[in-house]
């Protein structure tokens, strides 16, 4: 009885969620119906499209989006097929708690090798000695890596600075306002923020020098989310060693980039570093933290003093903060780091490098202002304050034709939720194979989103809020809008997209 009931309202869920097109194929197909909704022991053997078609087209429907739309936030890029399938694969099912040798659980032989393998290919990926560097590759994202390096580097309420959120820092580098600490960073320890020069736009380490000997602070973090330009390092360590600060080098955005060889490595310079492995280098969503190990210096005596990182590092992942490691992550990031030692990653990683600067100049051929003026590495921030925009205005237009980039402060913004800029990134689009003149047509559309931004602006109220209202049901502005949207998917829907191999 329980059973019939309990089918019943399967059958009921099944004939809501399955989509127009897959219905008549399952109400025709009498024996599909009844064995994946009727059969009393469920095997999970039914591809996602049949055992679940709701969540199925869906997923159709963001395969959609990405590979009609144009991909322009920094952080994001297309994972490989190679990846994806590391992804999907069995390694989802293994408990792993511990470290290759010493696991809480049995039958991690496999596993073993995997986390080893993707421990040596980072390090060879980074051109580091495994006699100098170490690697834990288990943190499950960049914000739980970050989390790991502080708990295992500082203790409770220790101070740290990082570059200051609205200046282009991340939130796990610490985040509080009047009312509340926001970060946990800042509830967990004690943060300050450094600044850049807000002529400039870039990092005033004379500043940071003069704050860091007052507030000395145990940790400095040299990482950026939304910085177009690249780190001075060596001055970082000048400022860590005058306060006896560790430099931990947050290279999130950039690690692509520093595989690659394409931009300065920190790993000269930096104690630890810690990183996401799907920003540029391309891998499934997952964190690392590098740490310096051996010989640190010798002391008066003439004694060797040994680097203490490892010990606390892997101890701060696991047990402290992480339960069983994510070996599908884990092998996926293992195959992105192989695909990265290549010289195809080499000559992508320049590619995005030539195209960023390709969109900064069409962008300020067309008299747009840019923070710091340029670019050196894979984003932009576009500065829409000298128009009279705002980057939330914009973000909206760019967001209903398929555009896709997210608003950011500038030097000197009061308002988070109305930033002065968008920031705009290369990597994923150049994944796609789009080269500098594919990015100047890229730039073409923006100018237009621009320009229905600036128009909406002027005919609706003050509000954010007012402006939505009107894009979205002004005849003529969605006329527009539909035009540039179609014309931005025409576009896109032309590039190839990897890791969709059935698309
Ligand atoms: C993206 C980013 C992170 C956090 O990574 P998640 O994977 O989103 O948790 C940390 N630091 C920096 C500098 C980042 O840009």
């Amino acid at each position: 009885m329980a059973l019939r009931i309990f089918s019943k309202r399967i059958v009921n869920a099944c004939t809501l969620q399955v989509p127009q097109s897959k219905k008549s194929f399952l109400l025709y197909d009498g024996k599909n119906v009844s064995s994946s909704c009727f059969f009393s022991e469920w095997k999970g053997t039914e591809p996602l499209s049949e055992d679940d078609p709701e969540m199925w087209k869906l997923i159709q429907e963001e395969k959609h989006r990405q590979t009609n739309g144009l991909e322009l936030i920094a952080s994001e890029n297309f994972a490989s097929r190679s990846c994806l399938e590391a992804l999907g694969s069995c390694l989802n099912n293994k408990y792993s708690e511990g470290y290759p040798g010493l696991r809480y659980y049995g039958g991690t032989e496999v596993i073993d090798k995997i986390e080893l393998l993707c421990q040596e290919r980072a390090l060879k990926a980074f051109r580091l000695d495994p006699e100098n560097w170490g690697v834990n590759v288990q943190p499950y994202s960049g914000s739980p890596a970050n989390f790991a390096a502080y708990t295992a580097l500082l203790k409770p309420h220790d101070r740290l600075m990082g570059l200051d959120l609205p200046d282009g820092g991340h939130l796990t580098h610490g985040f509080m306002n009047d009312q509340k600490r926001i970060s946990a960073t800042s509830i967990y320890f004690e943060s300050m923020g450094y600044k850049l020069n807000p002529e400039s736009g870039l990092i005033d380490y004379d500043k940071l020098e003069d704050m860091a000997k007052l507030y000395r602070p145990k940790l400095i973090i040299a990482g950026t989310s939304a910085y177009s330009r690249l780190l001075d390092y060596k001055r970082f360590r000048q400022i860590c060693d005058e306060v006896k600060a560790v430099l931990l080098a947050d290279i999130a955005h950039i690690s692509g980039l520093i595989a690659a060889d394409v931009i300065p490595t920190p790993f000269d310079y930096a104690d630890v570093v810690t990183t996401t492995t799907h920003k540029t280098l391309r891998g499934g969503r997952a964190g690392m933290i590098f740490f310096r190990k051996g010989k640190k210096s010798t002391d008066k005596n003439g004694k060797e003093i040994k680097y203490d990182f490892q010990q606390k590092i892997d101890f701060a992942v696991f047990p402290n903060l992480q339960g069983g490691p994510h070996n599908h992550g884990i092998a996926s990031v293992a195959v992105a780091l192989k695909q990265a030692m290549s010289p195809e990653f080499r000559q992508y990683q320049e590619q995005v490098l030539k195209n960023a600067k390709a969109m900064a100049n069409a962008l300020i051929n067309r008299g747009y202002t840019l923070v710091s003026g340029g670019t050196d590495n894979h984003l932009l921030l576009l500065d829409l304050r000298p128009k009279g925009l705002d980057g939330a205005r914009l973000e909206c237009v760019m967001n209903n034709t398929n555009i896709t980039a997210n608003k950011n402060t500038c030097p000197g913004d009061k308002s988070a939720l109305v930033p002065g800029g968008v920031r705009l990134g290369a990597p994923a689009l150049t994944s796609r194979n789009f080269k500098e003149k594919d990015f100047e047509q890229v730039v073409e559309f923006i100018h237009r989103a621009v320009q229905i931004a600036l128009e909406v602006k002027g005919k609706s109220g003050q509000t954010v809020k007012e402006f939505k209202a009107f894009l979205e049901t002004d005849e003529d502005m969605k006329n527009k809008v539909n035009l540039l949207r179609k014309d931005v998917e025409l576009f896109a829907s032309q590039f190839p997209m990897p890791g969709f191999h059935d698309h």
